[in-house]
């Protein structure tokens, strides 16, 4: 909700995500695909348009496609057809694109959020069509020039349209991370926004609560996350500002000016009939056996929200926990690594507490850690077996993330083993005590608070390494052992 001058609004948005699929080849012809490649090097005759070249449909991105509309639990459409979209652009040689419109492969479907709150909501899916990407126009390479670039032309894309069912910038961002989170564990697209292979247009309307949609605008191509909410923030507001004017919303398209955090408008929206979609006649329409679909059903991973749910259940985790732990599979397989027989919560502690603070001050993902987690599991069996103190595991793992060495090794070679030996412990604790002997006497007249300062006194003593537990329970003995009286 939004608080205008005359009351509250409802941010009604809907996001048409543009997912590049996965692919070594493009959709209907067998150009490479490869992102960062010299200009005009992936480009069969068929992405240039060349006369008589013929597509020839990628099975390995309708299998993308299909696996996706599984994990959206969508219906999955037995029979689809590829339209042509007539339109001019300098890097869409044949002039049309071809897209699935009116018969898509997916159908309707859903996604779920995990709200701040801890609730969950669900955001419904459209539809799931399959497309080609269009060239590249390049303006910065010369002063009054533009040249194209058609290694992206042909290159195969998901377009997932949401339900108008978001209702702020914020269920936007999170319905993003969701869809990229299930793309990536399936490895059906990189989710990779900076390369462009996740780009989103973003429909926003607004309305008095309890009434009905109002008309959208559409931005174009945002390929941030915050940038997404940026855009809708603006947007609303801006569409707020005219309605309590007295004026009415155009339907338009528009674009994010990044730089000014505005949006401007872009052209008036056209309309489906402007395209003169029809099936394309190079290509029959894509029949699917359903036993395929059956097996590819079979062999999806497991995915977020099972694994929250399994979380959970499995190891005890809060359903925090467990959300932050399942958000990137990397992560989640990092973690059941080290939970492998061991204290889960622990292993849940040392992963998002030291382990994620250590990865951010170096700017890396899990996949580049430093530390294996292999080398985290040994880190927790030390401290276990009672060979580390809590204390001293995190001058080692300080040590393992600067040098990538086992803990064992650095154990060793730094002499950080803790003193469990009560004898050791006890000569300590007995030289602290008579090098404070004013203090000894302050403590048995009632200055409980002196307790801590013995205990720092002791654990200097031995370089930090007695076993804190060791030393209480002496400390203890000693303190009221030799008062003779019970406190
Ligand atoms: P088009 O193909 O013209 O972009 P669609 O009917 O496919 O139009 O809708 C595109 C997107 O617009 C969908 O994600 C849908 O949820 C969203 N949408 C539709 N109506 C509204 C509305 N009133 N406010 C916000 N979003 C909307
Ligand atoms: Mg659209």
């Amino acid at each position: 909700m939004m608080e205008g001058r005359t009351g509250w609004w409802e941010t009604v948005i809907g996001l048409e995500v543009h997912a590049q699929v996965v692919s070594k080849a493009k959709l209907f012809s067998g150009a490479a695909t490869q992102f960062g490649a010299e200009p005009n090097t992936q480009v069969s005759p068929v992405d240039a348009a060349f006369p008589g070249m013929l597509p020839v449909i990628n099975r390995f991105c309708v299998e993308q496609a299909v696996k996706t509309g599984l994990a959206l639990d969508a219906e999955i459409r037995l029979e689809s057809v590829f339209d042509r979209k007539n339109y001019f652009y300098p890097d869409l040689p044949p002039g049309y694109q071809i897209s699935q419109y009116q018969q898509p492969v997916v159908g309707r479907g859903k996604v779920a959020l995990d709200m701040p709150d801890g609730t969950t909501r669900e955001i419904g899916i459209t539809r799931l069509h399959l497309e080609q990407d269009a060239g590249k126009s390049l303006h910065d390479q010369h002063p009054i020039l533009s040249y194209v670039d058609l290694n992206r032309a042909g290159i195969a894309l998901m377009e997932i349209v949401s339900e108008p069912d978001l209702r702020s910038a914020e269920e936007a961002g999170i319905y993003l991370r969701k869809l990229r989170s299930i793309l990536r564990y399936l490895g059906t697209c990189d989710g990779n926004m900076e390369e462009g292979s996740l780009r989103c247009d973003c429909n926003v309307s607004v309305r008095r609560p309890g009434e009905p949609y109002g008309t959208r605008c559409e931005i174009k191509n945002l390929n941030s996350i915050r940038h997404v909410m940026q855009a809708i923030e603006y947007e609303a507001r801006r569409q707020i500002d005219i309605i309590e004017e007295g004026g009415t919303i155009a339907q338009q398209t528009r674009l994010f000016d990044a730089g000014r955090n505005i949006t401007r408008p872009m052209r008036s929206k056209e309309e489906a009939h402007d395209y003169r979609y029809f099936p394309d006649p190079d290509l029959s329409p894509l029949v699917l056996d359903p036993e395929w679909v059956t097996r590819m059903r079979v062999q999806l991973p497991e995915l977020p929200d099972t694994k929250k749910a399994r979380f959970v259940s499995a190891y005890g985790l809060s359903p925090d926990d467990a959300a932050v732990l399942v958000a990137e599979k990397e992560t989640a397989l990092y973690f059941e690594r080290v939970a492998a027989g061991r204290d889960p919560k622990a292993a849940a502690n040392w992963v998002m507490g030291d382990l994620f603070g250590a990865l951010n001050r170096l700017g890396v993902g899990i996949e580049q850690s430093p530390v294996s987690a292999e080398q985290l599991g040994s880190l927790m069996d030390l401290i276990a077996n009672g060979t580390l103190s809590g204390r001293l595991a995190k001058e080692v793992f300080a040590e393992m993330v600067a040098t990538g060495a086992d803990p064992g090794s650095i154990v060793e070679a730094k002499g950080l083993r803790q003193v469990t030996d009560s004898g050791a412990i006890e000569a300590a604790i007995d030289t602290v005590l008579a090098a404070h002997a004013d203090k000894v006497a302050e403590y048995r007249a009632g200055r409980d608070k002196l307790y801590g300062f013995f205990v720092g006194q002791i654990m200097r003593a031995t370089q930090g390494k007695a076993n804190p537990a060791l030393v209480n329970e002496l400390l203890r003995e000693k303190l009221t052992g030799e008062s003779g009286g019970a406190r």
